[in-house]
Order: C-alpha cells, then structure tokens, then sequence
C-alpha cells in the first residue's frame, strides 16, 4: 500500500473505520511523499513529522477506545496564516519569523477535538498578499504541474501540497480569491464560505471585512466533509454567525444533483483578458451542466468592472489597520534603535517585503483625511451597489457559474514586478468576498497541459447548493482524478 498519500479524506475514514489501515501508516505514507517531492514543489514552510505522527498514534488509541469522530487520524496541512498552539506562525513574513502563538485558532482546536493530524504549515504570500506565493518572504513554491510555474497564491503552498500528494486536504484563506484560485491552477477542490461560516479567531487578520477560511481538497465530498468540522458559532469572533451547521455531506447527496437547476451565466465574466482555453474549458463545463439538466440563464452583474478596484481600496484600507500592530514591542521581530519612533520604523523596514508595504501606503492613503470620501467611501458606496447586483441575480438563479481565474497558472516571475497584472488575476474572485457571499472552485479541464477551474458562486448561506451543484458536475467527470507526474527523490 505505497499510495495511500492519494487518498480522499473519505476513501481513507472508510479504510480507518474498516481497519484496513493505521492513522499512522497513512500519516506515515504523507510524510515519506513530502519528504520525497518537497524539495522541488516546496508546499511547506515547516514540516512537523514527530508531532504529525504522535497525533496519529493518539488518533489509533482513540479509535480502539472506540472513538469514530469523522476526521480521526486524517492528515491536514494548514496555511501559514493559521495559528497552531507553540507551532510558529510566519504569515511567511520576517517580521513574524520567530512568532509561536500561545493558542490554538478556533478551526484548528476544532479540528483537534475531531481528531486531526497536522502535519505542517504551508507556504502564502506575505500576510496573504498576493496571487502566487511568489510574495512569500521565504520562497516561492512550484505548480506540481510544471514546477516553473507558479500554484496561485496566496494559499498556493495549500494547493500544491493536495494535488502533490503530500497532505489529504489543507486549508487556506481566501480575502479576494486566495482559496479559489490556487485551486484552480493546481487542479483542486477549493471551497469559499460565506463571510462569518467559519470562526476567524487565531487567523491572522488581512482584511477583516473580507476573509475566511476554507478548505483545499482532491474532490467535493471531502470539501463538504472539512466545511462541516470547521464552521458554526464561535463566541471568540464576533462576526461568526449564529446558525446551525447542516450536514453538509447528506445535502449535497440529496436531491436531483443539477436537475432542474437554474445556473446563472455573468455575461461580465466572459470578456477581454480570458484565456482561450480557459474560456472553452469552462464552456464545455457549462454545456454538460446542460447536459446533465440545468437551466442555463444569462444574467448581468453590471458592477463587475468595479470590483478590483473597489477590492484593492478596502483591501488595503483593512490591512493598513490590521498591520500597525506589528510594531517591534507587541510580538514578532524587533529593530532595536535609540528611540521608539526609529524603533517602529526600523522594525517594519526591515520586516516587512516590499508588496506589503505598498499596501499598508495605499491603504493609509485611502484612509487619510481629505482622500477619505474620494476613495474608501467611494469604495464602500460601490461595494453596496455591487452587493445589489448579486441579490438581484438571486432572484432568478439557484448559483452562478464563471472561470475561477482568467488565466492558468503563469510562469514564475512572470507578474512579479508588474503588481497591477498580478491584481488582476483576482478579477472574477474578488466580488464575492466584498458581497460576503460563497463560492467554489473545481477542475474542469486542462488548457495546454495545465488545470482550469470552474468557479461557482452562491448566495449568503448557500453552502449546500454549491456543493451540489459541484459534486454533480464532478460526479460526471474525470478532471479531479488526474494527478501530475513527480519525481520523487530521497534526501
Ligand atoms: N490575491 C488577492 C490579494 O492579493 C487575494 C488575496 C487573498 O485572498 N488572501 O489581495
């Protein structure tokens, strides 16, 4: 049993409870892969094998007590942006390279409780900043596809390590696509709750208004399957909603998969800058949705044009806020200088890369009296215009189905000083998080050898139906089972 690395979550539950296999024969099998490849696809900014196996040991002891909780003894990876108690936390940034957190994020004490085995954390841009993991104040971490290329970002170490076989499913976080759209470019399963699903509390902040947590996994059960052990209520965040979780799996299995499904089309988000062969991918994705008994009904979302802009104000605007925390005296790296004023500045000088800077400048811009009304007002007053545009289409269709990102995944370097392209590789992502509504991204074809995802996006709350939608669709195709071709090499 050598590949039991590629498993889905579900396929090795159904193997643990049979006991046909060991957490730590399973945890065991994942380690020796991303020990094997990792060194050219670099997912992980930390590996952490001696504890990953000691939780699989106690996950063993617990199912021979008698214990079955759904994510017994399953190896997960968690996106460096994430806090696991006395693990550190880079945010792969400087300025929080030597930062442990004393506590565990809501998802993962979560995740913890149903059993889990952590098995590292993976690779982001600084902060979540970016489309590529080329931000990453450390490294940049290859597309297991063609590992000049980059995995999206900017939970793009996530991705990579799903599809690369070095962790069964991972989670990311995803403020304006940074979920969807490596899974996208890696050929995964990416899942965007709606705002307030899932707990925010231990993740580190990016733009408050906009960020969640979702799961990056090798097929849409076991996206329904992390869903559910992650979300619901959590009086530690404020903004966590207050309702009950659905078993996520069942109603995806229930009812008449597409059948009778009203699909939405944006005309918007069929125009200039997409790809032709991401365009006919996701059209021939939308003719078997036909197929397979949807309705498909153009719709407008007439706002479009205005989302990255209106992203990248309020983004940015978030961030300059979040980010003044790190200032040389609460955690993370200090600059010692002679006074308090050179010391802050010292500190974030010399800790924070050069994408975040321009960021925290064109948000405290945004944000300065005098330029206030003109943009982050303006953005706001166009993000309500934008949510109206949504709530309309509800109206008239059950979910909306569009190209995740415009463009495979782009050459490493490619974009990296041309911060406006890289922007603009969020153009169909972005819009959801500022309406806080969710979405998800599944393989839907390949475009010159590398994976196109199908993006679809629901209302508030519209979890299930997305994940109907999806596992249909999946259900009728072989895209989510193709693995790419590694070497492997022993260290
Ligand atoms: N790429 C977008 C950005 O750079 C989204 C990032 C994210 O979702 N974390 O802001």
């Amino acid at each position: 049993m050598t590949d039991l690395h590629q498993l889905t979550i579900h396929e090795a539950q159904d193997m643990l409870r049979r006991g046909d296999i060991s957490s730590v024969e399973l945890t065991q099998s994942v380690l020796d892969r991303a020990l094997a490849v990792d060194n050219d696809v670099r997912a992980y900014i930390c590996l952490l094998p001696e504890e990953a196996l000691a939780q699989a040991e106690a996950a063993d002891r617990r199912r021979a007590a008698g214990d079955d909780t759904p994510l017994l003894g399953i190896p997960l990876a968690i996106k460096d942006v994430i806090c696991i108690q006395g693990v550190t936390t880079t945010c792969g940034s400087r300025i929080l390279e030597n930062f442990v957190p004393p506590f565990d994020a809501t998802i993962v004490a979560r995740l913890r409780a149903a059993g889990a085995v952590f098995l590292g954390k993976t690779n982001t841009d600084e902060f979540a900043m970016g489309s590529s993991t080329e931000y990453s104040a450390f490294f940049t971490t290859g597309n297991p596809w063609d590992l000049e290329r980059v995995p999206g970002g900017s939970s793009g170490g996530s991705a990579a390590a799903v599809v690369a076989g070095e962790a069964l499913g991972a989670f990311g976080t995803d403020t304006g696509g940074s979920v969807r759209q490596p899974a996208a470019m890696c050929g995964v399963v990416g899942l965007k709750p709606t705002y307030g699903r899932v707990s925010r509390y231990g993740l580190v902040a990016h733009g408050s208004s906009l960020d969640q947590i979702g799961p990056l996994t090798r097929d849409v059960e076991d996206a329904a399957i992390l869903l559910g052990s992650i979300a619901g209520h959590d009086r530690m965040d404020s903004t966590s909603l207050n309702v009950a979780v659905p078993d996520y799996v069942r109603e995806m299995k229930t009812g008449d998969g597409l059948k009778g499904m009203r699909v939405g089309v944006p005309k918007e988000y069929f125009t200039e800058g997409i790809e032709p062969g991401v365009e006919t991918a996701v059209r021939a994705a939308l003719d078997l949705m036909a197929d397979l008994g949807a309705e498909l009904i153009e719709v407008s979302l007439p706002h479009t044009e205005y989302a990255i802009p209106i992203y990248y104000l309020i983004a940015t605007a978030e961030a300059s806020s979040n980010l003044a925390r790190y200032d040389g005296v609460r955690y993370g790296l200090r600059v010692d200088a002679p006074d308090m004023w050179q010391t802050y500045y010292d500190t974030r000088q010399a800790g924070f890369g050069p994408e975040v800077k321009r960021r925290i400048m064109l948000g405290t811009y945004g944000l300065s009296a005098g330029y206030y009304d003109a943009y982050y007002l303006k953005a706001q007053q166009a993000r309500t215009l934008l949510r109206r545009d949504f709530e309309r289409v509800w109206e008239q269709v059950d979910v909306m189905a569009c190209p995740t990102s415009p463009t495979t995944a782009f050459k490493i370097g490619q974009k990296v000083d041309d911060p406006l392209q890289m922007y603009l590789s969020d153009v169909f992502t972005v819009s959801l998080n500022l309406v806080g509504m969710c979405g998800i991204s599944i393989p839907c074809g390949f475009s010159d050898g590398m994976p196109v995802g199908l993006q679809l996006m629901g209302p508030a709350l519209g979890e299930s139906i997305i994940l109907r939608a999806a596992h249909a669709y999946e259900q009728a195709t072989e895209w989510h089972k193709r693995r790419p071709n590694l070497t492997e090499r022993m260290f």
